[in-house]
């Protein structure tokens, strides 16, 4: 498998030496979607959090929904034909309706009622594996309760700049008829695509962060999100599918990228784990995870005219360089 890049070079007359100065735009094709992404030279686009998180934590505190006073009366239950006690519960985590759905099922996890302040780094396996497998549980029931509800999808909008409108800490899934586009976009992915890629990259070497059992890691080559990261679950192609054991390996390698992010000062993330039907042929079961601005007053968003308007990824942090910073948190596991 090729990794298609084209390298593009800008010229400038420095406004301070009136020198001819060249920029470098490293212009990547992503093997799997065909969805480009530019790589810039490093402008300190996404500085690490100086944020007092924890302030702003106590002032969302009064009057959050998700919290252990609130959770109870103000989020919707399950409709008893989904989940007759209308939450799912495993450890500390909540499963709910969506007030503000998004799809057909359209459901909300917290970690933790009791965790309204929970940063980047407090993101444990066990918080992780639970929360994830509330979202399972939600799958596995709608499925059962209506056949046609075949796309799944576990995703997190975390911190206000990634699009979470509650500061609590929580998961969304979505179960429905209808795909999204990159849902569609990757279920149409050949498997052998898919197969090629992750031997492609495993021998590369360079931006291959490990595996985990079965669980693999990599850094995505063309990146739409800052240090954006893929793990793939083969063998598995809906989130519906997934054991308690692999539901738990997920959560492990999840918690090593986000200590990952931590350490790099972000406090703000997405990631989506995109389900294709259950018996989808050779579909691994893909996640993508990725850092958002952080939050800071009147912060710069992420997100581009580039990103909204073009889905052109635009980062000023290599691929290889992100995993370099993260590769020997997965080296070690
Ligand atoms: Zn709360």
């Amino acid at each position: 498998m090729d990794f298609r890049r084209e390298l593009l070079t800008a010229e400038m007359i420095d406004p301070g030496t009136g020198e001819l100065v060249r920029a470098r735009v490293d212009v990547r094709v992503d093997p799997l979607t065909g969805h480009s992404s530019r790589i810039l030279p490093d402008r300190g686009l996404m500085p690490a959090s100086d944020f007092d998180l924890e302030a702003f934590a106590e002032q969302t505190r009064p009057g959050c929904p998700f919290c252990p006073d609130r959770i109870g009366q103000l989020t919707p239950k399950l409709p008893p034909g989904i989940c007759p006690d209308g939450r799912i519960v495993i450890g500390e985590a909540v499963l709910f309706a969506n007030l503000h759905a998004y799809s057909s099922h359209s459901a909300v996890s917290v970690y933790s009622p009791e965790r309204h302040y929970l940063p980047v780094g407090g993101l444990t396996r066990r918080l992780l594996a639970d929360n994830l497998a509330t979202q399972v549980a939600h799958a596995r029931a709608v499925m059962a309760a209506e056949p046609g509800s075949v796309w799944a999808s576990i995703n997190a909008n975390h911190m206000l700049p990634s699009g979470s409108s509650l500061f609590h800490p929580h998961m969304q899934g979505i179960v429905d008829s209808q795909p999204t586009t990159l849902q569609r976009m990757l279920a149409d992915v050949p498997p052998e695509r898919f197969d090629a890629y992750l031997d492609a990259e495993r021998r590369a070497g360079e931006r291959w962060l490990g595996d985990t059992g079965r669980v693999c890691w990599v850094v995505s080559y063309a990146p739409i999100a800052p240090a954006e990261l893929r793990a793939f679950v083969p063998g598995v192609c809906s989130p519906a599918q997934l054991t308690a054991e692999l539901t738990d390996e997920l959560a492990h390698g999840l918690a090593l990228a986000l200590g990952g992010y931590a350490e790099m000062g972000f406090e703000s993330f997405n990631f989506a784990l995109y389900g294709a039907p259950p018996g989808t042929t050779g579909y691994p079961l893909n996640l993508r995870l990725a850092c958002r601005s952080n939050l800071r007053e009147f912060y710069r968003s992420d997100s581009t005219f580039l990103e909204r308007l073009h889905w052109e990824g635009a980062v000023d942090q290599a691929p290889e360089h992100v995993a370099r910073v993260l590769g020997d948190r997965f080296r070690v596991c």
